[in-house]
Parts: structure tokens; C-alpha cells; sequence
């Protein structure tokens, strides 16, 4: 029957079609992939002009460069994990505070997690970090002997600045030279919040004299008893940066940080346990300009862009540390607030 031989055909027709479409259309999961993989697999930054895009827990940056190793008053530590990239302002101010801790009586620093060469969520670790913005110090000096080899870099134990099972600081391990280090860093007009456990935030209430205003940025939170974590502003030339709030006046030594010592922030969470923000996260939920950072050609080599150790740095905007301009060539950002990450990060 005509009628049966045109379903028949249209049928056919559509069933061509669906197979053209299939050719044609890359896999969905290909089109859109989980934005930890893509960026969890890049090797080297996007050699275009430096920029953060989006928000400190969903985001990217171009034009990172990565510290050195080893500098005069820093080590870097888990080599392996690639995470010595940041936007440059963050990395003039890690140079600059190792130089000026120093003073402050901390030898030098050791480095932990700044970012990955182009940002984006992590394949493990930190639900922030993806802006070049945020970057791990550990709460132990630098060695003042010798340089650590790279397998013990990878290995060595974090050092909790706590009583074991306890909220509270050990004065055991706890030093002048701790607090100093933390008020040096908060002394920089970009630092716009450092992270700490809430018994180190007490310590510092506790004892802290004199000028006590860079409390105010210093904030509790969970983890953070064995490095702190040091976030700068959106920087210049980002407009696509998506700042914090306003972080609450005062030096928080009052009842937003008694919270800490009660039961509720550490009581575990009810139900089912939600997947983590950075696990599912695919590309397209990242800003649009995240796509153009991955396709970006990479600089020629990764000495090209690593500041210190005696490298100079050939990515556009940012002056060799050493020079004047090294640490300081972006005005201060005005204060924002960290908004509270999900899920609880666990490191
Ligand atoms: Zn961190």
C-alpha cells in the first residue's frame, strides 16, 4: 500500500538521519566533560594574558605561572601534584612573604597546593584553588639545613598545630613566629581572608597584643590545623573575576567564633552524603572563557614561566621577582568575604 511504503520510508528517512546526527555530534559526555578531567590534565598554563575567570570554587585563570622549587626562603612541597601555579600576583606574594617572613623570624616557607596550571576543580583535594588565587602554607618552617629531597616532599607528614582530639592549640608547637608569619600575610592589602582552624583562630584572640585589626581577616574554619590558606582578590585585568562578600567588621573574636567550640559544626552531616561540587562539575557550568583558557597554546617551556630560583619570567605582565614592581604592581582590592564552600572541603 502507498500509505504503509511512505511510513515505511519516512521511517527509513529518520533512522538515516539519526545516524547522520550521531556521526556528527560528538558523545555528550566528549561535548561537555567533567571539568575536573579536562583541567586536571592540563601540564602547563595558557600563555595569554593573565586573568581569572569566575569564582574561587568554579573557575579558571590564564596566563599562570608557577614558583620555583626552591627559592632563598621557600620550598615548594608535592612536587608531583603540579599545583605551583597561579595567577602572578599570587606568586609575587608568596616570594614576598617568604622574604619578609624571614624577618619575622619564619625561615622560610614551605609551599603546598597553590593551583593547577589553568585552574579548574581538582581531580582530589580542594573544592577552591581554581582561580590561582588561593595557595596552602604549611605550618613548619622551612628546614634551615640543607633543602628537602623531592621524595621526602611528597611524604612528609602535615604537623597539626592541635592538642590530639582536642579544638586546641598545642604550646608545644605553637610559636611567636606562627602568628607573626600570619600577620605578615595579612598585612597585604590583596590578602583579602586567611584561612586557619578555629583553635588557632582562639590562640590568636587569646594572645595576640598591640595592633589586633588583621584579625579581621584571619577566619575559622574547618580543617587548616597544620598549613593556612591565603586568598587574594580578584586582581586587576580580571574582569571576569567574581569577588567574595564583605568579610564581617571586627577581629571575630566573639561569638561567630564560639560557634566553633560547640557541638554543631562538627556533628556529622544527616542522609545521604551529597557528591561533591567539584566531582560533578562539567565544563559548561564553568565561565564561558574557561573553554578559550583550555584551547590557549601553552608557553615553550615550563622554565619559561617559573618565578624565582633564578628564572626570570617571560609571561606578559609580570616582572621578574627581584624587581620593585615584582610584589606590588596591582593596587589593593577592596575586602570581600569567603563564602562558605560545599561541601566542607576535606583538606
Ligand atoms: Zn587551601
Amino acid at each position: 500500500m502507498a500509505l504503509k511504503a511512505t511510513v515505511r520510508g519516512i521511517a527509513v528517512a529518520l533512522a538515516g538521519l539519526g545516524a547522520l546526527a550521531a556521526a556528527l555530534l560528538p558523545a555528550p559526555a566528549a561535548a561537555d566533560p567533567l571539568a575536573k578531567d579536562v583541567f586536571g590534565a592540563q601540564r602547563l598554563p595558557a600563555a595569554t594574558k593573565p586573568a581569572a575567570h569566575g569564582f574561587y570554587s568554579k573557575g579558571c585563570f590564564s596566563g599562570g605561572v608557577a614558583i620555583a622549587a626552591d627559592g632563598p626562603n621557600w620550598q615548594a612541597m608535592r612536587l608531583s601534584r603540579n599545583r605551583r601555579w597561579g595567577h602572578p600576583d599570587m606568586i609575587a606574594l608568596i616570594e614576598r612573604l617568604s622574604r619578609e617572613a624571614a624577618k619575622d623570624g619564619w625561615p622560610g616557607l614551605l609551599v603546598g597546593d597553590i593551583s593547577q596550571p589553568r585552574g579548574g576543580p581538582m581531580l582530589s583535594g580542594h573544592a577552591s584553588h581554581q582561580l590561582g588565587l588561593d595557595a596552602d602554607i604549611w605550618f613548619v618552617p622551612m628546614p634551615t639545613q640543607g633543602r628537602l629531597p623531592a621524595a621526602r616532599r611528597e611524604t612528609m607528614e602535615f604537623v597539626s598545630m592541635l592538642k590530639p582530639n582536642s579544638l586546641r592549640v598545642d604550646d608545644r608547637k605553637w610559636t611567636p613566629a606562627h602568628a607573626a608569619v600570619l600577620k605578615r600575610a595579612a598585612s597585604y592589602g590583596n590578602v583579602e581572608r586567611i584561612l586557619v582552624h578555629p583553635g588557632i583562630k582562639k590562640k590568636l584572640c587569646d594572645t595576640v597584643t598591640g595592633d589586633r585589626s588583621w584579625l579581621r581577616k584571619v577566619r575559622p574554619f574547618w580543617g587548616h590545623d597544620s598549613h593556612f590558606h591565603v586568598r587574594i582578590g580578584c586582581p586587576a585585568g580580571s574582569p571576569g573575576c567574581k569577588g567574595q562578600e564583605a568579610a564581617p567588621k571586627g577581629e571575630g573574636c566573639d561569638a561567630s567564633l564560639a560557634w566553633w567550640f560547640t557541638e554543631e559544626p562538627w556533628r556529622p552531616a544527616k542522609g545521604p552524603q551529597k557528591p561533591r561540587a567539584r566531582d560533578v562539575m562539567r565544563l559548561s557550568a564553568l565561565p564561558a572563557a574557561c573553554r578559550a583558557v583550555l584551547d590557549a597554546p601553552a608557553p615553550a617551556s615550563e622554565a619559561a614561566v617559573t618565578v624565582g630560583g633564578g628564572a626570570v619570567v617571560a609571561a606578559s605582565g609580570v616582572a621578574p621577582v627581584g624587581s620593585a614592581s615584582a610584589a606590588s604592581a596591582f593596587a589593593p582590592t577592596p575586602e570581600r568575604a569567603i563564602p562558605l564552600p560545599f561541601p566542607r572541603p576535606g583538606d
